[in-house]
């Protein structure tokens, strides 16, 4: 007999529901687990006097019950006794045969004949007053037409019971009620109200009269269930333990299948695989006594996720083929979903992820069309750990994301239900008390829960971010790279004369906020004729003059000075900031530099004149602020060594008037600055010209 308490089985009690309703067949599966709850009602009520008879087969009856045995010898049994009893038997005598045989009878009855059964229970202790047996009937009736999809209203027939239920209830009641709960929930995701209520359970049934220690295994046995679904293998581990003390040397079959089921999932989970496939194995070896296909298909589940933890995905394959199979015989849709899952698994373990995620997808939403939340995070836990073992982070990550959604959904959910349980219950302050204390523990665990949760969480948002960001990185280094590349190559340097490109000037500027406030010199230079040279000696030697001229400008100037081709034969000198007298000594060393000796052409010499304008920034204090209106007044002034003549360099210089009335302006022509010049606003001197303006020779020979 079983309360079938792993995952599997508590998942699949309310699809075998909706299955028993359409395949009769499975209506003998159907009812497996209503027999805890029968097992365990008590002896506590009020017994009146009765016959010795009466008491002595009441006795019996309730030793039949409390044993769960279904055997034929059982039945034939309580058949005799019912024959012996009269049909004026008193209530109790009555309610007992009843009550053992819906339990003995299990194995050979229908569903609806079983709601029957428990129906006609009712009645009878409806009529007589008993209060306590009409709330079990009640309590087990919902419990087993509850279908997961619609949980809410069946939680709240049970509030409806509850309600009116006194403090004199017996364990029975208080028992049946938080088990039904617990597994209710459990079936619903919602791990934190499913273990309150199982742990109350569990008090309850030490309290059982009748059966108390089978209640108390399926009860260990399904809270190291839950334990393992809230992915806490350590707790569960613990009460697979409290079990097998419990209950000796003479533990069940059933339970002890479950149970070492429970341990193999929850070695498992610590990742403690040949431990777990020992339990498993001993687990498999003992159902070769136990013909029922429900605990086949639980074995195989079992089974396949350790294959899976193994990575063993061929292996998990030839067992998922083999699962599939004894659910389409059920015509058990929930297995048949649970295989998809797995076959998902295995076929994204086979680098068939797309495949594999699809079928993973469609079992997905059938279990949430199905209210099997428990299922659906189980799915989702996979879809997440899978597709990240295959280093697909975003794709896990949108898993993880629906994952969390539905948490935050499900705990939103528990909380309004535990307020409309409080409510519910007689006295809200004694349940709340009773809570509170119930899930003290239970705080512990969910925080480590949640914790455990958010690592893991955190670690894959982590993984993601450092592989997005490295991806980045190696992207934009790679662009910076190629960008920097292309400057050096194409736009940085001049390639005929290596000095800076006018491009590698405006990137500059705008890089660095150029001060111009510190004797800063910027002289623009102009080769005097520069055509003609050109025309008389070829293009070639125009291009030998730039080059000349550059390396002859680099030879005088400071290090740090910078030489940029400002246009065809016209070059930008920055001289960085120095004192006013080394700047101008610079200029006329360059000019005489670059004048002094003629470049040798072939079998001629060609002589390098050229014209300059400079200025010495600042021009008056602070002014001008941007190396841009410098070059402009170096311009300016170059325009003015042009049109005086050539061959000169012609610095700028404002009189006071000029530096009171040109603040902001910048000069355009040659007429604007003679207008200013005649208006003393600017004098012009020429720098190094007495060294260089005899030169004999004139520039275009
Ligand atoms: P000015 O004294 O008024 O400056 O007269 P100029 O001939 O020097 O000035 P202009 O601007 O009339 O001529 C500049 C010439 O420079 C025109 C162009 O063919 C030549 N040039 C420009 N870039 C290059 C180059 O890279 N190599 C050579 N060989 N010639 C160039
Ligand atoms: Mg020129
Ligand atoms: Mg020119």
């Amino acid at each position: 007999m079983s309360f079938p308490p792993t995952d599997a089985g508590s998942s699949l009690r309310p699809i075998a529901i909706l299955a028993a309703r359409t395949v009769p067949h499975l209506s003998r599966q159907r009812h497996r687990w209503i027999v805890p709850l029968l097992l365990a009602l008590s002896l506590s009520l009020p017994m009146t006097a009765q016959a010795d008879q009466d008491d002595h087969l009441i006795a019996e009856l309730q030793a039949l019950r409390g044993s769960g045995d279904t055997s034929a010898a059982a039945v034939q049994r309580l058949r005799a006794i019912e024959a012996q009893t009269a049909g004026d038997a008193s209530y109790p005598l009555r309610r007992e045969i009843l009550r053992a045989d819906l339990v003995v009878l299990d194995e050979s009855r229908g569903y609806e004949d079983t709601l029957a059964a428990m129906q006609s229970l009712r009645e009878l202790a409806d009529v007589n007053g008993d209060a306590d047996t009409v709330n079990l009937m009640d309590i087990n009736r919902i419990f087993m037409s509850h279908v997961d999809d619609d949980i809410n209203r069946y939680i709240d027939q049970l509030n409806e019971v509850r309600a009116r239920l006194s403090s004199e209830s017996s364990p029975d009641v208080m028992e049946a009620l938080e088990r039904s709960y617990g597994n209710m929930y459990f079936d619903a995701g919602n791990f934190d109200s499913a273990l309150r209520h199982q742990l109350a359970a569990l008090e309850w049934a030490e309290k059982l009269p009748v059966g108390s220690v089978r209640a108390r295994l399926f009860r260990l046995g399904t809270i190291a269930e839950l334990y393992n679904a809230m992915q806490l293998p350590d707790s569960a581990l613990d009460y697979v333990d409290r079990a097998f003390a419990l209950g000796g040397d003479e533990l069940p079959l059933q339970n002890r299948i479950s149970l070492l089921m429970a341990r193999a999932m929850a070695l498992m989970q610590g990742n403690q695989l040949p431990e777990a496939d020992l339990a498993l194995s001993r687990a498999e070896t003992l159902s070769l006594d136990d013909p029922s296909v429900f605990t086949a298909m639980r074995l195989g589940t079992a089974r396949i996720k350790l294959l899976l933890a193994m990575s063993s995905p061929d292996d998990a394959i030839v067992a998922i083929n083999r699962l599939e199979e004894q659910a389409k015989a059920q015509e058990n849709s929930y297995y048949l979903a649970k295989s998809w899952v797995l076959r998902g698994e295995a076929l994204m373990q086979l680098d068939r992820v797309e495949e594999g995620r699809a079928l993973m997808q469609r079992a997905l939403d059938f279990f949430e069309s199905k209210g099997q939340m428990i299922d659906v995070l189980d799915g989702l836990e996979r879809q997440v750990d899978t597709l990240r073992a295959e280093g697909l982070p975003v794709q896990a990550l949108e898993a993880m994301e629906r994952q969390q959604t539905l948490w935050v959904h499900l705990f939103r959910n528990e909380r309004a239900r535990t307020l409309a349980e409080l409510e519910a219950h007689q006295s809200a302050r004694e349940l709340e008390n009773r809570v509170s204390a119930l899930s003290a523990e239970n705080r512990a665990q969910q925080a480590s829960l949640r914790a455990e949760r958010l690592s893991k969480a955190l670690a894959l948002v982590l993984a993601l971010l450092a592989a997005l960001a490295s991806a980045f990185l190696v992207f934009a280094i790679r662009r910076a790279r190629r960008e920097r590349d292309k400057l050096s190559d194409a736009a940085r340097l001049d390639t005929l004369t290596g000095a800076f490109s006018r491009y590698q000037f405006q990137q500059r500027a705008v890089r660095e906020a150029r001060r111009t406030d510190a004797s800063t010199g910027v002289l623009l230079l102009d080769i005097d004729h520069f055509k003609a040279i050109n025309d008389r000696h070829g293009h070639e030697a125009g291009d030998a003059v730039l080059k000349t001229l550059v390396t002859r400008v680099r030879g005088v100037v400071a290090a740090d000075a910078e030489i940029y081709r400002w246009g065809g034969e016209e070059f930008l000198v920055v001289m960085n900031p120095q004192t006013t007298q080394t700047v101008e000594r610079d200029v006329v060393r360059l000019v005489a530099g670059i004048e002094d000796e003629p470049l040798r052409w072939h079998d001629t010499d060609i002589r390098l004149r050229v014209s300059g304008g400079f200025v010495r920034c600042p021009l008056a204090d602070g002014w001008p602020a941007s190396l841009d209106d410098a070059i402009r007044w170096a311009d300016a002034a170059l325009y003015l060594a042009k049109n005086e003549g050539r061959q000169r360099i012609e610095q700028i210089e404002l009189t006071a008037a000029g530096i009171d009335s040109l603040r902001g302006q910048t000069p355009v022509d040659f007429v604007q600055l003679q207008d200013w010049k005649r208006r003393d606003l600017l004098q012009t001197r020429a720098l190094g010209r007495g060294a260089l303006v005899n030169a004999a020779d004139d520039h275009h020979d």
